[in-house]
C-alpha cells in the first residue's frame, strides 16, 4: 500500500463541519463568533507510552482520548483533530483496529478528523492535535483557584495506575486502556470552577500545577479520594496510595470551585451520572499537604516527568 491508499482507506472520512477536510494542503475550519479555539497535543511513541503488541482498536480510543481530555479540562467542546502518525508498516488488520477505535470516540463527540500526516518510522508514533470552541473569555485553565474553594475530582482515581501492576484485574486494565475524557463535565464546568487540570500525570503532581499556577496552597483529605474499588480486595495499603496519589493516566478532572457551589455541583453530578467527589480544600500560602485519617501528613511521590529516562 502507498501512503496515499492508507490515508484513503483508513483516514478519510466525509466532511461535515470542516469547510475542507482531508485531502487538500490544509484543512479549513469556521469558528463562530464570540468563539475561542482551545488547541491541544498529545503525542504517543511505542516503547514509551505503548507497547509493540498494544491492542490497535484501544490504541486508536487512547490516542484521541488522551487529547480530548485536555479540551474538557479547557471546558472546550472538541470539534476538529489532525493525526500524524508514523507506522512501521501498512498493516492492515492493525490500521483497521487503530482507525475504528478513533473514529469510535471520535463520532461520540462529534469530532472531525480533518488532515495529518503518515509517514514510515522504525517505531510507531501518533500524534494527534484537537481543535475546540469555547465562548470567548470562558475557558478553565489551571490559574483561579481561591484560597476557601473546595477542591473537587471526578469518577474515581488509582484505577489507570492499579492496571499497570495488576493487567489481570479487567476493571483497571480498562480504565488503563481506554480512559473515558470527561467532556461534558468540562463544559458544564465553565462559570462554575475556578480552576481546572485533567489528572493525567497523578493527583499529586497535577494538584501541584493548579496550585502553582494560582499561587496557593491545599490540603486534601487521602481517605476523601474516590478510588477504583478493586484496591479494597487487594489490600496493599502501600500500592493503594501510591496509585491514588501519583498514578497517570486516569483523565478524570480535578477542580477548584468556591463552597458556595456545592449544591450545583451535587445536582450536576446526579445529571450528569459522574460521581463528583469533594477531596479538599485551597489554602492561603504554597504546598500541598495531604492528609490521613488521624489528621497526619502523608509523603508522597509528587509528579511525573515525562523527560525523565
Ligand atoms: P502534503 O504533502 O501537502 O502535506 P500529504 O500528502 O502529507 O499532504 O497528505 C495528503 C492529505 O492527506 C492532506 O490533506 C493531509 O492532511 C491528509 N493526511 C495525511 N495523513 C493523514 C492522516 N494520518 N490522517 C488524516 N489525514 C491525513
Ligand atoms: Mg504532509
Amino acid at each position: 500500500m502507498t501512503e496515499f491508499e492508507v490515508i484513503r482507506r483508513y483516514f478519510t472520512r466525509p466532511a461535515k463541519s470542516a469547510a475542507m477536510g482531508v485531502g487538500d494542503d490544509c484543512a479549513r475550519l469556521r469558528v463562530a463568533d464570540g468563539m475561542e479555539l482551545a488547541i491541544t497535543t498529545d503525542m504517543l511513541l511505542e516503547g514509551r507510552h505503548f507497547l509493540s503488541d498494544a491492542e490497535p482498536r484501544a490504541l486508536g480510543h487512547k490516542a484521541l482520548a488522551v487529547n480530548l481530555s485536555d479540551l474538557a479540562a479547557a471546558g472546550a467542546r472538541p470539534c476538529w483533530i489532525v493525526l500524524a502518525i508514523a507506522l512501521k508498516s501498512a498493516d492492515e488488520p492493525w490500521l483497521a483496529a487503530f482507525s475504528a477505535g478513533l473514529f469510535a470516540l471520535a463520532e461520540r463527540h462529534g469530532v472531525e478528523l480533518v488532515g495529518g500526516d503518515t509517514t514510515r518510522g522504525e517505531r510507531t508514533v501518533i500524534s494527534i492535535a484537537a481543535l475546540g470552541e469555547v465562548p470567548a473569555g470562558t475557558a478553565l485553565s489551571r490559574a483561579g483557584a481561591k484560597p476557601g474553594d473546595d477542591l473537587w475530582v471526578s469518577g474515581e482515581l488509582g484505577g489507570a495506575a492499579l492496571g499497570l501492576v495488576h493487567p489481570e484485574i479487567a476493571e483497571a486494565a480498562a480504565r488503563l486502556h481506554r480512559p473515558e475524557p470527561r467532556i461534558a463535565l468540562g463544559q458544564r464546568l465553565r462559570g462554575l470552577a475556578s480552576a481546572a487540570i485533567d489528572v493525567s500525570d497523578g493527583l499529586a503532581g497535577d494538584l501541584a500545577h493548579i496550585l502553582e499556577r494560582s499561587r496557593v496552597g491545599a490540603r486534601v483529605s487521602y481517605e476523601l479520594v474516590p478510588r477504583a474499588a478493586a484496591f479494597r480486595a487487594l489490600g496493599d495499603a502501600a500500592l493503594e496510595k501510591d496509585c491514588v496519589l501519583s498514578g497517570g493516566d486516569d483523565y478524570e478532572l480535578l477542580f477548584a470551585a468556591p463552597a458556595g457551589r456545592r449544591g450545583e455541583l451535587q445536582a450536576l453530578a446526579r445529571e450528569l451520572a459522574l460521581p463528583l467527589t469533594r477531596i479538599g480544600a485551597v489554602e492561603a500560602g504554597e504546598g500541598l499537604a495531604i492528609v490521613d485519617a488521624a489528621g497526619r501528613e502523608m509523603a508522597f511521590r509528587g509528579g511525573f516527568d515525562h523527560f525523565a529516562r
